[in-house]
This record gives structure tokens, sequence and C-alpha cells, in this order.
């Protein structure tokens, strides 16, 4: 009996680890491993086409580097190595979102993780990443590419890495980006009008999603008698239920914890349910800062849905890639606030590239809350929507 359902099943049944392998291998050359190179390659072990979207696929290279942090790369410590390379975001608005796998099919490709991360410490490291994988892929109400999702883990490569080659390539990551002295005037003037004008709206945009949550966040004043019969006040931070926020960032923990002084929204947000004002704060000053600064045009292997870079070592420099011209001026807006968000600096850590496009991130806030508060997209996503959906 328990056979027979088996059979039965849709081959999107089976195990991710049955349907697609990750083998993370040494290269050939032992300079290019001393060098921290791996060798991915990825097979398809399914009756079906699948399909991986490319800004978490190593495979994927723009200028040598890959499309962001999504590798696990551990020293003897355990400590992840700082990721130092390029946020490439591709919008999820056509089939060129994802290289198609056909069943059987193996693809294979060098990375070099010293560009990417820094290993200038040399030494030993595990490295390991999980790539997803998605079939069914149709496009949504929103015209964005959207498949059914799973997940397959690599092994773990134990690597080692020499100082000196890891902290060449460093510095090769490090190299200013071949600009002219000012950056903007690679823009055609019809380019610097649009620029103009979305940069114009970030202030407003991302102030009003600021006053937005502002309006959620609420200190519950509370009074404890203790058993001399002494009242204490104490102050608990929380906000309200919302459905706009809750969508983009997940349930409320709603923590427990009092303070003895009413704390401002500033004072928490390092906890989950205030991160957004960080967030929020971080790219307000980001955006006022005199070295946020533009370049039209991405190195020729970008995938042409690739709407904009961002270089963590080089802040605050967006690279504007030709298709963000052909997008509207919402998501002009929303993908410049999602840039700013890549950046690392004293306000916010960067945040990352987990889920692109408004169903995934939703997603996103439903499976897996840390990164939801943690996605590009979603903090863009949710300045928009309280801009556009907002009265
Ligand atoms: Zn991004």
């Amino acid at each position: 009996m328990v056979a027979l359902v088996m059979w039965a099943q849709p081959s999107h049944a089976l195990d991710a680890s049955e349907r697609l392998s990750v083998v993370l291998s040494k290269p050939d050359s032992a300079r290019d491993a001393d060098a921290g190179a791996v060798v991915v390659t990825i097979t398809n072990k399914s009756s079906e086409p699948l399909f991986l979207p490319k800004f978490r696929t190593p495979l994927n290279k723009v200028d040598g580097h890959i499309h962001g942090h999504f590798m696990d790369v551990k020293n003897d410590e355990g400590k992840q190595a700082e990721f130092i390379g390029i946020f490439v975001d591709i919008l999820p608005v056509g089939m060129s979102f994802y290289t198609r796998i056909e069943p059987g099919q193996s693809l294979s490709g060098t990375i070099k993780l010293s560009r990417d991360y820094d290993l200038s410490e040399g030494g030993n490291f595990k490295v390991s990443y999980e790539q997803p994988f998605e079939d069914n892929v149709q496009f949504d109400e929103y015209g964005e590419v959207h498949g059914h999702s799973d997940t397959v883990t690599s092994n773990v490569l134990d690597i080692w890495v020499s100082a000196s080659l890891a902290a060449a390539a460093k510095k090769l990551a490090f190299a200013p980006t071949a600009l002219p002295d000012i950056p903007e005037l690679s823009c055609k003037p019809e380019q610097m009008a649009a620029l103009f004008t979305a940069r114009m709206s970030i202030a407003s945009w991302v102030s009003k999603a600021e006053g937005y949550a502002k309006n959620l966040y609420d200190v519950e004043k509370i009074q404890i008698e203790d058993n001399d019969g002494r009242i204490d006040t104490r102050y608990r931070p929380r906000m309200k239920p919302d459905f706009k926020y809750q969508y983009w960032f997940g349930a409320l923990d709603n923590d427990q914890q009092t303070y003895d002084l009413r704390p401002s929204y500033s004072s928490v947000w390092d906890k989950d349910d205030f991160y957004p004002f960080k967030q929020l704060n971080a790219i307000s000053k980001r955006a006022a800062n005199p070295d946020f600064h533009y370049s039209c045009g991405c190195p020729v292997e970008s995938d042409p849905l690739s709407g904009a870079m961002a270089r963590t070592n080089d802040p605050y420099l967006v690279l504007i890639c030709d298709f963000y011209f052909e997008i509207d001026k919402g998501q002009q807006v929303q993908t410049l606030v999602h840039e700013l968000s890549h950046f690392h600096d004293e306000d916010a850590d960067s945040a990352y590239d987990y889920a692109y496009g408004r169903q995934a991130a939703h997603a996103l806030a439903t499976s897996d809350r840390k990164k939801a508060l943690r996605n590009a997209d979603t903090i863009g996503f949710f300045v928009q929507d309280v801009v556009e959906n907002t009265q």
C-alpha cells in the first residue's frame, strides 16, 4: 500500500536532494585552489527542467564576482568571512532571471571566493551554501516570475587559502571602479533627469514610511506592585498590529521585556519588531550623504534584467544598468531604496538579497522572519507600499 502511494507522487514530492545536487570541489590547479577558487557543479537529477535564480547561483558572475552574499565561508573558529563583493540586482520580470537546467544536465563553473569574501587571514575555511531552485515558473499578478521553490544544501568543502594570494585578490576586489571623475557624466541627459527625480523622491518616500512606522510604535506603561506594596513603573515598547507592516516584516514577537525609562524606538531597534526603524534611518541618512552617487552602465556580461548594482566597499556608489530606465517610476525609487539598504556602515549592517519580487518577499515574512527583516527588496516594497497605498 505504502509503495503504491509513493509511486503516485508527482516528482516535486521528492526530496530536494533527489531533484538537484550541488557539489563543491577543488580546482585542478593547486595555485587556483590556494587562491580560494572552488568548482561548483549543479546537476538536475529530476525528470523536468528546473530553474536556478541567478542571484543565488554561483555559476553566474559579473566582473568575476558572484551576485551577492550567499556563500557560507567559515574559518577554523567558525566565523563567517566578511563579504566584500557586489550586490547585482536582477529584476524578476522575465525568464532570464533564471538559469534553466534540463533533466540530467550538469552545469559547472569556478568561483574565486577571495574576490567576494575577505580571506586575507589565510588558512583553513569550510565552504558550503544553499541553492534555491524552482519549478512551475509563471508570471504572477504583479508581472513577476515566480515558481514553486525548494532549496538544496551543498556538501561542505574544506579548503586551505594562502594569505598572500587572498590579500592580492582582496586588493583587486577593492580596486576603484574605472569611472570618470564625475560618474554622473556616464549618464545621458534624460537618464540624469530620471535619476534626479527618483533621488529627490527617496527622501520624502522614506520619511513617509518612517512616519507610518512611528505611528505604530507604542510604549505601554506597566505598574507592578512589589512585595512591600510599593508601585514600580515599567515601560514595554511594542508595535501596534498593522497589516502592511506584518505583510512585509512578519508577525510581531511582542517581546515582553520592560525598561525603567520610557524607551525611544531608536534605543530598541536592534530587536526584530523594531528593526525596520534602523533600516529606514540608515537609508535616509545614506540618501542624504554627499557620497551617494551613481554611474550609468553595468558590465557587459550582466543579465539584461539587471536593474542596478552596489559594491559593499564603495560607499555609496550605485551602478545603474540600462534596464533601470525601462521600469516605472515607483519601481525606480524602490530600486534605489533597495540599493541603499545594501551598504554597510555605522547606521546599519547591509541588507542581503534573500528574495526578489513581491510574492517571494512576502512569503519570506512567514517562512523566515529574520531574513525578511534583512532582505533588501522587502524594505523597498514596504516604503513603496506606504507611499502608494496610504491615504
Ligand atoms: Zn540587492
